[in-house]
């Protein structure tokens, strides 16, 4: 053969991937399930580059030049196993399976053993940035063996997203990493929209503010430290009017957020992992309580006049209010972010697989959702300080956050008192004050735990672990 690269299933992901390669010069094998998808590729994008089209799955095998490096762009799940299970007989020693597809990070764990025993590599890769990062160049996070890499990166790193000349894209682990570091790369990209959310929700009551003009605050916010893509594309939706009935996009849009699940991936495995990702959390959560419209249905009859007689929110000085959310919004995503590179670690220890965060952070500024400006100085954190506790001690998030924090309180203070949810702001800054915070409340806990279950604790001034003969003569015995 002499396709340099294939790919199979020709969806709209793994057609735009194939059209990627071919117009970066790679000879692209492609293949999909039913044939017309191969057809039409070709007939519509033939002269982008060179595709060798098969329709069956072994003459696109045979098409491939050894080592052979197959791309699966199915749908998730069973019918990826059942594309390996169709591919692994007709591979040889030292071929290359890449999933691009989203995976959950245990499934690339049982594939990457299987293929191994089969003498074949298996390369879980997380792929973001949808269909048109897909075809213009996405942020690229292939796990799997390091030799894989030294075939793959030259033609990932290629048809990737460029920021300052540098790829996004790097090898990131072994086996299920780069399908971890994509599932929280997800969840960042879920805290930081409900982040969003809540400033919007904050600006719309609080000034009384149309969309539109909203819109144009968040673009003003778009040429400072918050600059992103998300807050870029937030200013594209609140300022479009709806065609049909002329009022603002954002207000006839029914107000229940789905989820395709990896956020909630990442806070069950944040969970297992013990990371305590609030932000991200209460982001999935949001979204799930959205959609539970009957009881917000219930709940809003139930407790119509519950502020009632209570002062009007007004506010009254304008800028100073906009200027606290945009503090705040701020601050929070630092939480986020601080988070998700936590659990980034403690996935990297469970599983051994030595993410370097900081080259994380360089293949995140560009070609996926949560792109920004931001990323460079997570890098720069990393690289001054590979074993940095959190990155909100790195002095520039510091500063930030420092920088933020009457603010801060002012507008979860505000939420608070007006009635307005905000549980990413809320839950951000009690993740703060918590970990600043000289003496918890958990002794107390251990206190509880101790008296109704003999848990034990532990004591400030002595070693080892004791308890409390609570029922009896409350002396102490070392545990
Ligand atoms: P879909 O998830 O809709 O999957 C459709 C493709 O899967 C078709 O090519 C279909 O073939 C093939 N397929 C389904 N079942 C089988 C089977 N049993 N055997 C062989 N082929 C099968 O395609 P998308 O392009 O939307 O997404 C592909 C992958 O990329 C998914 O894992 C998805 O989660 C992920 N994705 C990633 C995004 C990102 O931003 N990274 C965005 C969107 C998706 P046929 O034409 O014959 O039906």
């Amino acid at each position: 053969g002499t396709a340099q690269i294939g790919v199979t299933g020709l969806a709209v992901m793994g057609r735009n991937l194939a059209r990627n390669l071919a117009r970066n010069g790679f000879t692209v094998a492609v293949h999909n399930r039913s044939a017309e998808r191969t057809h039409s590729l070709v007939a519509e994008h033939g002269d982008e580059g060179t595709f060798v089209p098969s329709e069956s799955l072994s003459d696109f095998v045979a098409s491939l030049e050894r080592p052979r490096a197959v791309i699966v762009m199915v749908k998730a799940g069973a019918p990826t196993d059942a594309v390996i299970d169709e591919l692994v007989p007709l591979l040889e020693d030292g071929d290359i399976v890449v999933d691009c597809g989203n995976a959950h990070y245990d499934d690339t764990r049982r594939r990457e053993e299987a293929l191994r025993g089969h003498g074949l590599h298996f390369v879980g890769t997380g792929v973001s940035g949808g269909e048109e990062g897909a075809l213009l160049g996405p942020s690229i996070m292939p796990g799997g063996s390091a030799e894989s890499y030294q075939k793959l990166g030259p033609i990932f790193e290629k048809i990737a997203a460029q920021v300052d000349g540098t790829p996004c894209c790097r090898h990131i682990g072994p086996d299920g990493a780069g399908h971890f570091v994509k599932m929280v790369h997800n969840g960042i990209e879920y805290a930081d929209m409900q982040l969003i959310a809540e400033a919007y929700d904050m600006l719309r009551t609080g000034l009384g503010a149309e969309p539109a003009e909203i819109a144009e605050i968040f673009t003003g916010w778009n040429s400072g430290d918050l600059e992103s893509f998300l807050i870029e594309i937030t200013a594209d939706v609140l300022g479009h009017t709806d065609a049909a009935t002329k009022r603002p996009f954002v207000d006839i849009v029914l107000d229940q957020a789905e989820q395709k699940g990896t956020g909630r991936w990442t806070v069950q495995s944040a969970l297992d992992l013990g990371v305590p990702i609030t932000g991200i959390a209460e982001a999935t959560f949001a979204r799930s309580l959205s959609g539970h419209a009957d009881q917000r249905a219930a709940a809003a009859r139930a407790f119509a006049d519950v502020d009632a007689g209570a002062a009007p929110w007004a506010t009254d000085d304008r800028e100073t209010f906009i200027e606290d959310v945009r503090r705040a919004l701020y601050a929070s995503k630092i939480v986020a972010y601080a988070q998700g590179f936590d659990q980034i670690q403690a996935g990297s220890d469970e599983y051994d697989w030595n993410v370097d965060r900081g080259g994380l952070a360089t293949i995140w500024r560009g070609g996926c959702i949560i792109r920004a400006r931001f990323l460079d100085r997570i890098r720069e954190a990393y690289d001054e300080r590979p074993d940095l506790p959190s990155l909100m001690v790195a002095p520039y998030f510091a500063k930030g956050i420092t920088d933020g924090v009457p603010s801060w309180r002012r507008v979860v203070g505000d939420a608070a008192r007006y009635g307005i949810p905000a549980p990413a702001f809320a839950s951000s800054l009690a993740y703060f004050d918590g970990l600043r915070r000289d003496r918890l409340p958990a002794a107390l806990i251990q206190g509880l735990r101790d008296n109704f279950g003999a848990h034990t604790y532990r004591r400030v001034d002595r070693d080892g672990a004791f308890h409390t003969q609570w029922a009896g003569d409350r002396s102490e015995s070392p545990a």
